[in-house]
């Protein structure tokens, strides 16, 4: 770090023990510009693979190396967006089954929330209206039908 590192920096933070006697190994200066103007060099080793961009010191963004032989497209880590991170989370599967969850609750009434109802659409008598696979799913005829007859079989006289 040599005399770079006295600029800016507070005691204790850095050791002032001096590099006489020190071989540093071999660096380069590579020199960053980030797209809001600042320009800053980054020590490297000559060994180092040096990146073709560096996150601007001052501002943060994306800053490109000033000596042309940067711009190598590299198909870089594109940016996460919160959908990636979900998918790191949970797979897809996994989502259909809370989605499927979520629907079951809102379908059933579970939460507070009621669906606003349009002043032009039919007035409804309930709450909630019935979806038509719950109105078809349970004829009124079909239960008390199959109760009925099962009632006297039970009673059936016991003889002493
Ligand atoms: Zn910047």
């Amino acid at each position: 770090m040599s005399e770079r590192a006295l600029r800016g920096t507070r005691l204790g933070a850095t050791s002032y023990e001096t590099d006489s006697g020190i071989d540093l190994a071999p660096r380069q200066d590579v020199a960053y510009s980030c797209p809001n103007g600042h320009l800053f060099e980054m020590p490297f080793s000559l060994e180092a693979d040096v990146p073709a961009a560096w996150e601007c010191r001052v501002c943060g963004a994306q800053a490109l190396r000033v000596d042309g032989e940067a711009p190598q497209e590299k198909p870089g880590k594109p940016s996460r967006t919160h959908w990636d991170m979900l998918l790191e989370r949970r797979s897809v599967a996994d989502l259909e089954e809370v989605l499927a969850e979520r629907l079951e609750v809102l379908r059933t009434g579970g939460t507070m929330y009621a669906p606003p109802i349009p002043p032009s659409a039919p007035k409804s008598t309930g709450r909630v209206a019935p979806t038509k696979k719950s109105a078809s799913a349970a004829p009124a005829s079909k239960a008390p039908a199959a109760k009925s007859p099962a009632r006297p079989a039970k009673k059936a006289p016991v003889k002493k």
